[in-house]
C-alpha cells in the first residue's frame, strides 16, 4: 500500500470513524454515503451522519493465522478475528495480549492502536487498530502464582538427630 493511500484512510484507522442513517439507525464501518439498510435507498441520501464506534465488541469468529504475510513474520502465530461491535459493524482485526489457543467466540474485546506492519526497506511503520481482551479471563493463567502454594516449613526431624 503507498503512504499516500494510507494517509487517505487514517482517519477510520484511528478514530473508527463511521456513519450512522439517522432515517434507521444503522451504523456502518466504513462509512457510507447511501444506507442499503433503508427501503428506499435514495432518501437516505444526504441523511448520513459521521459516527465514532467506540471500539467495543466481542469475537465473531477467528482464525489462527500461522504464515504470515510479508512484514508480519514476527508475529506468527496470531488470531485474525471478525469482531461484532456494540454498534453493529463487524470489523476485522488481530486479537493481541492474549495466547492464539484462549482466544474463543464471544469474548469481549476493545479496540486498541497499535503498530500493523513495517513496510519494506524505507521501514514505513502502520499502525491501526487491533483488539485486546477486555475482560477478565477465568482461570489461572500461565506462569501465575501457583508454584508459590505450600509453605516451607523447618523438618523438626533435624533436632531428633543431634
Ligand atoms: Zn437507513
Amino acid at each position: 500500500m503507498s503512504i499516500a493511500r494510507f494517509w487517505r484512510e487514517t482517519p477510520r484507522r484511528y478514530n473508527l470513524g463511521g456513519s450512522k442513517c439517522t432515517m434507521c439507525g444503522t451504523v456502518y464501518f466504513p462509512p457510507r454515503a447511501v444506507c442499503p439498510t433503508c427501503a428506499h435507498h435514495r432518501e437516505s441520501i444526504g441523511k448520513m451522519v459521521p459516527f465514532q464506534l467506540s471500539g467495543d465488541g466481542e469475537v465473531f469468529s477467528y482464525t489462527t493465522v500461522h504464515e504470515a504475510a510479508e512484514g508480519f513474520e514476527m508475529q506468527v502465530p496470531y488470531v485474525l478475528a471478525l469482531v461484532r461491535t456494540v454498534e453493529g459493524p463487524i470489523l476485522t482485526g488481530q486479537i493481541v495480549d492474549l495466547a492464539p489457543e484462549e482466544v474463543r467466540i464471544g469474548l469481549k474485546v476493545r479496540a486498541t492502536f497499535r503498530k500493523l506492519r513495517e513496510e519494506g526497506r524505507a521501514g514505513v511503520i502502520h499502525y491501526g487498530y487491533k483488539f485486546a481482551p477486555a475482560e477478565e479471563l477465568p482461570g489461572p493463567r500461565p506462569g501465575g502464582p501457583r508454584a508459590a502454594v505450600g509453605a516451607r516449613t523447618a523438618p523438626e526431624s533435624d533436632r531428633a538427630s543431634a
